[in-house]
């Protein structure tokens, strides 16, 4: 395989962890070559394109980037273009090729508190950007219904052609239409997270619940809404394993590698942790 010359873009950068994951990722397989983070305004866009066509084998896109990016690709696959928004790019010939690894990365972090999609009925807060692409890898993958509990219901026009999506107001959010009613509920808003303002100030919609919950927030380990889980009883987990997988399934498309992602899961798990501290059991 010749050298991987890889890289992430955003706007802000600093906070990524892509270069600590895809870096460890490329040591433990051996694969030569080096992954650098960009800072990327708006403007700059076309001329990191012009850079990347001719340098680069591929490339990570985080916020503000993920939609802007869909201009400049020669093609995409199915499901980012559903999605409206590309996580990973790979080069080839100068060509770009569009791909979005957010949702394999949520299939997999179910999977590992022992949940899925499959006939589930899923609550999911939040309507952006990563809510989106929730949204419709839980219909591909056959939920049941899918409620989006959202501030603005515009936002969710992307998801309500299909008839299993209800969309209801996140301040009504309760036991009755929520934890009493899902098999798996996902948090997809940055509530709770670091350096944030904002919180969850009630948990009562988690009343009587037996949900699985995943919080897709992973700074801090451990948000207040896992602390409320654990306290509950409930399977529960942080965003650290959507990452995670979401940056596998990235660098699988970047080098054509195969290997046993859950025992590449479990090793960048141990590295993430480092980083971000312990805040989820699994
Ligand atoms: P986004 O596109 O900005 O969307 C944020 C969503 O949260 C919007 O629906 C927004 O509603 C809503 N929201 C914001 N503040 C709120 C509040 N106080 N109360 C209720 N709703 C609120 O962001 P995103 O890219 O989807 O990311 C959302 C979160 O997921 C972030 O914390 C991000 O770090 C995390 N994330 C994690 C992963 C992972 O791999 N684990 C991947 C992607 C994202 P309005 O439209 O009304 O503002």
């Amino acid at each position: 395989m010749s050298e991987l010359r890889l890289a992430v873009i955003g706007d802000p950068i600093a906070h990524t962890l892509s270069p600590l994951i895809q870096g460890k990722m490329m040591e433990r397989l051996g694969a030569e070559g080096d992954y650098r983070a960009f800072h990327v305004t708006e403007e700059e866009l076309p001329s990191f394109v012009e850079m990347a066509k001719r340098e680069l084998s591929g490339f990570n896109i985080t916020i503000p980037h993920k939609s802007r990016i869909l201009p400049y690709l020669d093609g995409i696959d199915t499901y980012a273009a559903q999605c409206g928004a590309v996580n990973t790019v790979r080069i080839t010939d100068g060509k770009l090729y569009g791909f979005n690894t957010d949702g394999n990365g949520i299939v997999a972090a179910l999977r590992l508190m022992g949940a899925s999609f499959q006939g589930a009925r899923v609550s999911l807060l939040g309507a952006g950007g990563a809510a989106l692409s929730i949204c419709k890898k839980a219909l591909e993958m056959g939920a049941k219904t899918v409620t989006v509990f959202c501030r603005n219901p515009k936002k969710a026009a992307g998801m309500t052609e299909d008839f299993r999506v209800t969309v209801l107001p996140f301040a009504g959010m309760s036991a009755g239409n929520c934890g009493e009613v899902s098999d798996v509920i996902i948090h997809a808003t940055p509530l709770g997270m670091s350096g944030g303002a904002d919180d969850f100030t009630d948990f009562s919609f988690l009343d009587g619940t037996k949900a699985a919950v995943c919080d897709i927030v992973y700074r801090p380990a451990e948000t207040s809404l896992l602390k409320e889980c654990r306290r509950r009883g409930l399977a529960c987990s942080n965003g650290r394993n959507m990452l995670i997988y979401q940056a596998i399934c990235a660098f699988e498309i970047f080098s054509g590698m195969n290997f046993d992602r859950d025992e590449m899961g479990a090793y960048l798990a141990k590295e993430v942790r480092k980083v971000l501290g312990q805040g989820d059991k699994a």
